[in-house]
């Protein structure tokens, strides 16, 4: 047997059939983890029960003999970057850089002390190889295509107090709105026309917006486009999430922003983070595809930290993971601290990229709102996602979590996808090529 592998890839017929066969093993002692499946078992996001070889043949025999219906079972083979240092020999890299590089041109998994030694590292020649390591790593598990989702962000009440957020419940001063059913349909209209896949439903903590009437948003978004949905509404209790998914949603995005207990709890003071873990594991339950993420440049925040926030990200088998800079909001407790710097949000992208490897990482509107080419500098260190901002004009400016916040629309990200030297996605509607002449992204 091949000692390269580890971990087998238990694929299972259907969802369901995955989340039952996961926690049958569970129950029986085995331990198991939820993780993106390699694009040849099925899609980039379709999810696998990650077992170990060991426990491979014990774990068929219990899903066979409990109905389980598989569709495969697969060795997790280790993803080489094969010839890497031979790329980089011109390079001049410290030898305990090196070492990591080694690991990661043998496909072994990264250790927490390796992490950290890729995010402290401030010498040029050594970030430029970290980028060029990601990127590979991208080009070969994702490809070249980059994928475009559209938000609509369709109220910023919120009932929380967030301190570095723009339109956390005590700023003042900030004109609060809430589209309604109809407005945010014609929006979604708009980017399914364009042939956008992927709505992004996001709002601040909105109860005004129940169960009830997040479910009639849902069903109609599936019932007149049929479009993948990903909500992100914030906290909400387990039954309101089954419902949701049983209705169509397809992911749900709920940031931890920082594992770091004592920072979360600075930032976050209506926030328990055993809570937030709590509501992203029910989600994964549920078979939503998870999306989650964290903020570069937190007050108190240190290397060791963004290298437990992305163990976190594998551990929980998270898929889409969004990386982005502090941006400081205007009228918030955190209004006069430093901004986030990019070169370590990119370093933190392409870590994730190394270690997570099968997942979606956005090059994030709050990059861009601090570095125009903030995005095609992400897109090049790991990244393969954009988020379109389609938030009707009118509401925009009010919905700011941070300050300046740029707009990234179509023409931004032709810019930055052709910076990048990327391709746009088939199921676009639309030639591209006329936003050539757009110019530089805008801020609003
Ligand atoms: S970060 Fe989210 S939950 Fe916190 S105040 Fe802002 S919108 Fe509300």
């Amino acid at each position: 047997m091949n000692k390269d592998i580890k971990h087998y890839l238990i694929m299972a017929g259907s969802t369901n059939h995955m989340l039952r066969g996961d926690k049958l093993l569970k129950d029986f002692g085995i331990e198991t983890a939820l993780v993106p499946a390699p694009a040849e078992y099925g899609s980039v996001c379709a999810i696998a029960i990650k077992v170990k070889k060991e426990d491979k043949e014990i774990s068929e025999k219990h899903l066979l003999e409990n109905g389980i219906v598989l569709s495969g079972i697969y060795p997790e083979k280790p993803e080489r970057l094969t010839g890497l240092m031979d790329r980089l020999k011109n390079s001049i890299i410290s030898e305990e850089f090196l070492n990591v590089l080694k690991k990661i041109e043998e496909g072994e998994e990264l250790l927490y002390e390796d992490i950290v030694i890729l995010l402290k590292s401030d010498r040029k020649a050594e970030i430029d190889a970290l980028f060029k390591a990601a990127d590979e790593m991208r080009k070969k598990i994702i490809g070249e295509v980059v994928d475009i989702r559209g938000a609509i962000e369709f109220s910023n009440y919120c009932r929380k107090d967030c301190k570095y957020c723009g339109v956390r419940r005590n700023l003042e001063g900030l004109e609060r709105y809430r589209m309604s059913e109809d407005e945010i349909m014609e929006i979604v209209h708009q980017i399914h026309a364009v042939g956008i896949k992927t709505v992004i439903l996001q709002s601040g903590e909105d109860l005004w917006w129940t169960k009830e009437k997040i479910a009639s948003l849902i069903t109609r978004v599936k019932r007149e486009t049929g479009m993948k949905i990903t909500l992100s509404i914030g906290e909400r209790p387990k039954e309101e999430y089954e419902y949701y998914k049983k209705l169509g949603a397809n992911n749900y995005l709920l940031k931890i922003e920082t594992t770091n207990e004592e920072i979360f709890k600075f930032i976050h003071p209506d926030d328990e983070m055993n809570r937030r873990k709590e509501c992203s594991l029910w989600l994964k339950e549920l078979g939503y595809l998870n999306g989650s993420g964290c903020i570069i440049g937190l007050p108190g925040q240190r290397e060791e930290d963004i290298a437990k926030d992305i163990l976190y990200f594998k551990e929980m088998g998270i898929n889409m993971i969004g990386i982005g800079p502090f941006v400081p909001a205007k009228g918030t407790p955190l209004e006069k601290y430093p901004t986030g710097s990019v070169e370590m949000t990119l370093k933190a992208v392409a870590v994730t990229r190394l270690v997570c490897k099968r997942v979606f990482i956005p090059a994030t509107t709050a990059l861009a709102s601090i570095d125009e080419d903030g995005q095609s500098k992400a897109l090049m260190a790991g990244a393969n996602t954009i988020m379109l901002i389609n938030t009707p004009p009118k509401y925009r400016y009010n919905y700011q979590i941070y300050s300046d916040k740029n707009m990234v629309d179509l023409a931004s990200a032709y810019k930055a996808v052709t910076d990048a030297k990327r391709e746009f996605p088939d199921y676009l509607k639309i030639d591209m090529e006329v936003y050539k002449d757009a110019g530089n992204p805008k801020k609003q």
